[in-house]
């Protein structure tokens, strides 16, 4: 559970606190996927995660991962989504039995997990990802045809020296039976493996919007999570140079980098980065820290939610209400002391409740509403940092309160939003 307040009561993560772990050692028998290509199980249709049976070799592009909120959406694995009739993202991931070569801090998916569990089995933003056969999804998919629930699809590439050519064949499998205009198609990349003309490619052949998951907000932590302090491949350089690639290929709009907020950043630190990304004219994707099970960070303490709310309002107060970071004030902890608007405006900002949503790629219901809900990928349900819903009502008094900023009269009561969680409007529902 996220703590109501961080490390020595203080209202945010701050970086001394937010070291990684260090890898253990992995057995040599199990690096680079030897586990599973020794015993070489073939593969049979869907495979669900199972930490108790040898996983089957598989590999892409024939087969790929898809999120749980993915498989249920498309009846591939059974269940419910607290709140959510469906997601509206088909997020794909690329998969080997060597899985991800990279070591990141915070991911379930990193390198040094050999040592305990295959790389399909792994869990990451907290849920199993199933593995699918990749014409599989396209049958399905191309069957519902305008019918599709699905706003868009995105294929995540992870670090392997064959994802760049095995997201073009991904990408390509798609769009030869279904249209981008009626799924459109997200990329997010791996900088580290790829040229410019890589990027070009994935354009050329109808991919959307191109996303960098820069995840750090400063180069130090990048370094810390993703580079040499993990023995993972990374560069911020790197990174950068394939999101500036992105911005003059893909355009205005259409690139965008991913941001996890509390990871030992300062407030002003992610949202001068959010101001960048908006000068440069991208987007920022933003996700709440989660220590992931398994993961070198899962000892630390999740993003509080005083510092969540503040980043999540005043980013989406940059991105589409026209504020600049420079109207915003800060105090010496870096912490948003004011959003730079008037305190009506920014009460029916905080109203209609859409800031406080799950970022990401843009779906159909409109540009502010990401299509990537990611259901619970960075809280539990029971005390939730993104939105996968509209959130109204007892929502939006509990994010006032994290806020600390409730109406007169109208306080909120720990667990109201439990009572009765239908007088929110249907995920569908346009917010005002
Ligand atoms: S590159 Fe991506 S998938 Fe691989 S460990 Fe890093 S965050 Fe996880």
């Amino acid at each position: 559970m996220p703590a109501e307040t961080g490390p020595n009561g203080a209202d945010f993560n701050p970086f001394a606190a937010m070291q990684p772990r260090r890898p253990d050692a992995i057995p040599r028998d199990f690096r680079n996927g030897g586990r599973v290509k020794t015993a070489d199980v073939a593969p049979a249709g869907v495979y669900l995660p199972n930490n108790n049976v040898m996983t089957p070799a598989m590999r892409s592009p024939e087969y790929v991962q898809m999120s749980t909120a993915a498989a249920i959406t498309l009846g591939i694995m059974p269940g419910m989504l607290y709140r959510c009739a469906c997601t509206r993202c088909l997020n794909l991931l690329l998969t080997y039995p060597e899985g991800c070569r990279a070591n990141c801090a915070y991911c379930g998916l990193a390198r040094h997990r050999e040592a305990e569990r295959d790389y399909a089995d792994r869990n990451f933003i907290r849920v199993d990802w199933p593995a699918v056969p990749m014409a599989e999804i396209v049958e399905k998919v191309a069957g519902d045809g305008e019918n599709t629930p699905f706003h868009r699809m995105c294929i995540s590439m992870i670090t392997h020296p064959r994802s760049d050519e095995d997201t073009v064949t991904v990408l390509k499998q798609w769009t030869d039976r279904i249209d981008p205009v009626t799924v459109p198609v997200s990329i997010l990349s791996n900088p580290t493996t790829m040229q410019r003309a890589d990027v070009e490619t994935l354009k050329d052949l109808g991919a959307d919007i191109f996303t960098v998951a820069l995840d750090a907000a400063t180069p130090e932590i990048f370094d810390r999570t993703r580079g040499k302090g993990v023995d993972s491949p990374h560069s911020w350089k790197k990174y950068w140079d394939i999101l500036l690639n992105a911005r003059d290929i893909f355009g205005p709009q259409k690139f965008g980098a991913h941001i996890i907020v509390g990871m030992g950043e300062t407030e002003a630190d992610v949202l001068n980065l959010v101001q960048r990304l908006v000068d440069l004219g991208g987007h920022s994707h933003m996700f709440c820290f989660f220590p992931e099970k398994g993961s070198l960070m899962d000892h630390l303490p999740a993003t509080p939610r005083d510092q969540w709310r503040r980043v999540q309002l005043a980013r989406y107060l940059i991105d589409y209400c026209d504020v600049r970071v420079g109207q915003m004030a800060f105090d010496g902890e870096g912490r948003v002391t004011d959003f730079g608007l008037p305190q009506g405006e920014l009460d029916a900002i905080i109203d209609a409740g859409i800031a406080f949503r799950t970022s990401g790629c843009p779906g159909k219901f409109q540009e502010d509403i990401s299509a990537c809900d990611r259901p619970y990928g960075d809280s539990p349900p029971s005390n939730i940092a993104s939105y996968p819903f509209q959130p109204a009502g007892a929502d939006i008094r509990r994010i006032r309160h994290q806020l600390d900023m409730e109406k007169p009269g109208e306080p909120y009561e720990p667990g109201e939003e439990f009572d009765d969680p239908d007088d929110s409007p249907a995920p569908e529902a346009r917010a005002p």
